[in-house]
């Protein structure tokens, strides 16, 4: 069977260097690979990009931009700015996107966080068209709209991507954020058909969960209908990676090779 479409986040792999990453996914047969900021803080991104194209990996994505939204009109700055340098390293290490976890204050409503985040997204355009690095707005699950994003199902994504109305805005979709949405197979439909369906991102669901960030579940370990979602993004025509990005302090702490061997042999079973 292929691993033409598995791509892994560095951060799945968190205990591995990017170059220990590189040569094990590239042993492994793994080309695609979406680095987080984290794992290219040692090199550098020029010597990162270096890295990644000598070794002919597939960079899919640069993770993470976002954290628009702020009380503080100075701070609001700093993010559009930081997220201005965090195209350029996309740039810099051949990664198409940039993917955004847009940020909530809660000193404020959602709607006011969300109009600070088209804003910041905005504002930050005409760097990434300039740079021809796209920004994937990543909506979370609702647990997380006290800090991390006040865009929590696809359809705010897609109303938002919508409302922009740009070819280099679209939208991560991951399945651990958005599988208990009722309306989840007509959004895909809709974010696919008006062209803003950037990204494709997997996991699971572990039950119980025990930690709200660091115990996400390998694919078939949790309660996602894992082949329901995939059938509905593969109707759409879409051809890209399947992403597969898990934080878990339980599989960080075991022998990584042997957790890239379970990776593979879960994306085989559930997910190919
Ligand atoms: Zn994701």
């Amino acid at each position: 069977m292929s691993l033409e479409k598995l791509c892994i986040h560095t951060i799945t792999t968190k205990p591995w260097s990017l170059e220990e990453a590189v040569e094990n996914y590239s042993a492994a047969g793994i080309k695609g690979i979406s680095v987080w900021e984290d794992a290219i803080k040692d090199l550098g991104a020029q010597k990162s990009g270096e890295l990644l194209s000598a070794n002919n990996m597939d960079v899919v994505s640069y993770v993470r931009g976002g954290f628009f939204p702020s009380l503080n009109t100075a701070e609001r700055q700093k993010a559009i700015d930081k997220n201005k340098q965090l195209v350029e390293e996309a740039a810099a290490i051949g990664a198409p996107s940039l993917v955004l976890v847009c940020g909530a204050e809660p000193g404020q409503s959602l709607e006011t966080s969300r109009k600070q985040i088209q804003e910041g997204i905005e504002a930050v355009l005409p760097f990434a068209e300039e740079m021809k690095v796209k920004l994937s707005i990543e909506p979370l699950h609702p647990m997380y709209a006290d800090t991390r994003s006040a865009v929590n199902t696809l359809k705010q994504a897609n109303d938002m991507a919508d409302s922009i109305d740009s070819e280099m805005v679209g939208i991560a979709v991951d399945v651990y954020h958005l599988w208990w949405d009722p309306d989840l197979e007509q959004e895909i439909k809709r974010c696919a058909k008006h062209g803003h369906f950037i990204a494709f991102h997997i996991c699971d669901w572990a039950v119980p969960t025990n930690d709200m960030l660091l115990d996400r579940g390998l694919m078939g370990e949790g309660c996602i209908p894992l082949k329901t979602i995939k059938q509905w993004v593969d109707a759409t025509g879409f051809n890209g990676y399947h992403e597969v990005e898990i934080f878990s302090n339980k599989f960080w702490a075991m022998d990584q090779q042997q957790f890239l061997e379970k990776i593979i042999n879960a994306y085989k079973e559930y997910i190919q």
